[in-house]
């Protein structure tokens, strides 16, 4: 019993055996450490001369080696914060990034706040987009679809416990399963990395298919932009991530496309991310 150790020793050796291996092994740690006690993070501080229970302890011993094995931390807790929203998220899900919220900024931008549009989210993942707008534009329909049946459940079971109501949910490969269907606006956040791209090394435990974008990255970017055009009403937007080299190509792609007022954004890191274009369609 004498030889259990206390809260403080256990955090402090996390910190180190995570040292190597995170850009953050202080609050991952304490995230893993509060995760492990079941108690929340401030209970660390509080409390720094508890002794811990072996079990508890060996339960955060496990938790610090999959982190340093490159776990992302969201995986270890099972959730993400994004935007407002506590997001569930899983292996088969890819980790919502901050970045990620520069793109709900802009359609919010772009939705009036009493506005009733129809709005697809394509490659939802865990629900991302989809949620996030969901929640602050309650009279909007959305239609998010994913290719991957398993992240459809992980967004579906997000929308019920977050009871966001006005999101359905598709699995499709982009719009083979909703065709016919017209848009007010339609975001994605495709997979958009290079094949070879060496980042890949540090993104092991995340799908690929959410990741990576044929030898050029642009693949997926470039068949949304293509088949978007029969899917938005007229002036309606499309609204995409992209990787932070990749805002020319991207532009490039929405004019080369017939699209209008195609304008590119940066993120809080100050680099290229999103890109911005209007189609008109008068036939519809
Ligand atoms: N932003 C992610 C990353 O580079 C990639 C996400 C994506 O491909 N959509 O880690």
């Amino acid at each position: 019993m004498e030889d259990r150790a206390n809260i403080r020793c256990i955090l402090e050796q996390g910190v180190r055996d995570l040292a190597a291996s995170s850009d953050s092994p202080r609050l991952d740690a304490e995230i893993l450490l509060s995760l492990a006690l079941g108690k929340p993070r401030n209970h660390l501080h509080a409390w720094p001369r508890e002794k811990v229970e072996r079990q508890r302890h060996d339960t955060f011993r496990k938790l610090i080696q999959r982190r340093r094995q490159g776990e992302p931390i969201a995986y270890l807790t099972g959730q993400q914060e994004f935007w407002s929203l506590k997001l569930r998220v899983t292996p088969d899900t890819l980790v919502p990034r901050p970045e990620t919220e520069h793109l709900v900024e802009l359609a919010l931008d772009l939705i009036p706040r009493n506005a009733a549009w129809h709005i697809a989210d394509l490659g939802t993942g865990p629900g991302t987009i989809a949620l996030a707008l969901a929640h602050e534009r309650p009279r909007c329909k959305f239609v998010a679809v994913d290719i991957c049946e398993a992240a459809l459940a992980v967004a579906m079971e997000n929308a019920r416990r977050l009871d966001i109501p006005n999101v359905s949910f598709r699995q499709s490969d982009w719009f083979s399963q909703i065709q016919g269907q017209r848009f007010d606006v339609i975001t994605a956040n495709p997979p958009y990395v290079r094949s070879n791209d060496p980042c890949l090394a540090r993104l092991t435990h995340e799908p690929g298919i959410a990741l990576v974008s044929g030898p050029g990255g642009m693949e997926a970017l470039e068949t949304i932009i293509c088949e978007a055009r029969l899917h938005l009403k007229d002036a309606g937007w499309l609204l995409l991530e992209h990787g932070h080299d990749q805002g020319e190509a991207t532009l490039e792609l929405l004019r080369r496309h017939g699209y209008h007022k195609v304008a590119g954004h940066r993120d809080y890191a100050g680099h290229a991310r999103n890109a911005a274009g209007q189609y008109l369609n008068a036939a519809t």
